[in-house]
């Protein structure tokens, strides 16, 4: 089936017993043994699984095509239960602009890991990182908040071939966009929290498997399921609902981000724009390659430093100032007050996630928000 059509339908058929249409929400925690001791629906208890988790769960593997999904309650703690499935000793390479909470967990939740940062959207920059102890690589492309492509397909030879395994952070991408089982990753994390819910008021993370015995993804699967950082079942049933505009809704955002990201390129008080569906964007060609389309979030360089970046986040009217992206109203913020001491993202930056509205009217926003420049 084509990916529209799996959007609408995968994990989900009217209800055998009532007819419902529309999905029922089991909040029970718990769940009816049979006389003999044994479990006829296969659940236990909610923590091990539940009807709206595992709906969720295969709706989302069978869109990002792997074999098996857990899921989480927040995208933090998919990534956290992908590094806690390692083993002391093990060595880690992850991006230098990786995500700034998942580098935190990596540089500060994990004993006996050893992790290099590497420069992997530059060629050759995750060759030379790789050690005979890798165990694992950590891609997130595009990256937050540069937008910097690393193409996927090379880091995954390069890994393979120390025995390493490749973990790609899918969210700014989705699976619409972006294939990283299918160019031979081994799991696939988002932040389900962004476009795959949509609608920004679930927070929640899945882990992705591409073959049924990944011994990864079972560590992964017992940690979700001891540790207990799942999603609640009411959070479950809205992100497969978002689910099911994924595409028309991606769409839109790529669409819109193209027209906001050609106005701001060519405004006087914009000194660069980080899209990689512009051609002058360093890693424009294999985005264009490596991806259906170049994605709904894009970063301004402001001429005139911080305090004019900030000036400008004052004076928007329908953007709204606030982290996060992926839902369907456009949000601007000033990232590196966001990121924090030791943040190396230029303080003169603003990262833009384009909603839904009309592109007309977020460009006109934009333009009396940059003034003349
Ligand atoms: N990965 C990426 C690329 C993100 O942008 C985020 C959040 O902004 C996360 C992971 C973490 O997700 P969550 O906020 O759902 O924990």
């Amino acid at each position: 089936m084509r990916f529209e059509t799996l959007a609408v339908h995968a994990g989900h058929a009217p209800d055998p017993v009532t007819g419902a249409v529309a999905p029922a929400i089991y909040p029970s925690t718990t769940f009816e043994r049979a006389p003999d001791g044994t479990y006829p629906h296969g659940y236990l208890y909610t923590r091990h699984g539940n009807p709206n988790r595992r709906a969720l769960e295969n709706a989302l593997a069978a869109l990002e095509g792997g074999a098996a999904a857990a899921a989480f309650s927040s995208g933090s703690a998919a990534t956290l239960a992908v590094f806690q499935a390692l083993r002391p000793g093990d060595h880690v390479v992850a991006p230098v602009d990786a995500y700034h909470g998942t580098a935190a967990l990596l540089r500060d939740a994990l004993w006996g890991i050893d992790v290099t940062f590497a420069d992997l959207a530059a060629p050759g920059g995750l060759e030379a990182a790789l050690r005979p102890t890798t165990r694992l690589v950590w891609l997130e492309t595009p990256s937050n908040p540069l937008l910097r492509i690393t193409d996927i397909r090379r880091a995954v030879d390069a890994a393979h071939a120390v025995g390493a395994r490749v973990a790609c952070d899918n969210t700014w991408a989705t699976p619409l966009l972006q294939r990283p089982l299918d160019l031979g990753a081994d799991l696939v994390v988002h932040s389900t929290t962004k476009y795959l819910n949509g609608h920004g008021d679930v927070l929640g993370g899945v882990v992705i498997a591409r073959s049924p015995d990944d011994e990864l993804f079972a560590a992964v699967r017992r940690i979700q399921s001891s540790g207990g950082a799942v999603p609640s079942p009411f959070d479950c049933w809205l992100v497969l609902r978002g689910l099911r505009t994924l595409p028309y809704r991606m769409r839109a955002h790529c669409e819109n981000a193209a027209v906001v990201a050609r106005f701001l390129a060519s405004h006087p008080a914009v000194e660069r724009v980080h899209y990689p569906g512009l051609e002058t964007h360093p890693g424009h060609e294999i985005a264009a390659r490596q991806m259906a389309g170049f994605g709904g979030m894009l970063s301004i360089q402001v001429q005139g430093g911080r305090e004019r970046a900030l000036e400008v986040t004052a004076r928007v009217r329908l953007f709204t100032r606030a982290t996060s992206l992926g839902g369907v109203e456009s949000l601007i913020e000033h990232r590196a007050s966001i990121e924090g001491p030791g943040t190396t993202t230029p303080e003169n930056l603003l990262r833009l996630s384009i909603g839904l509205e009309h592109p007309d009217d977020l460009v006109a926003d934009l333009e009396q928000a940059l003034g003349a420049g």
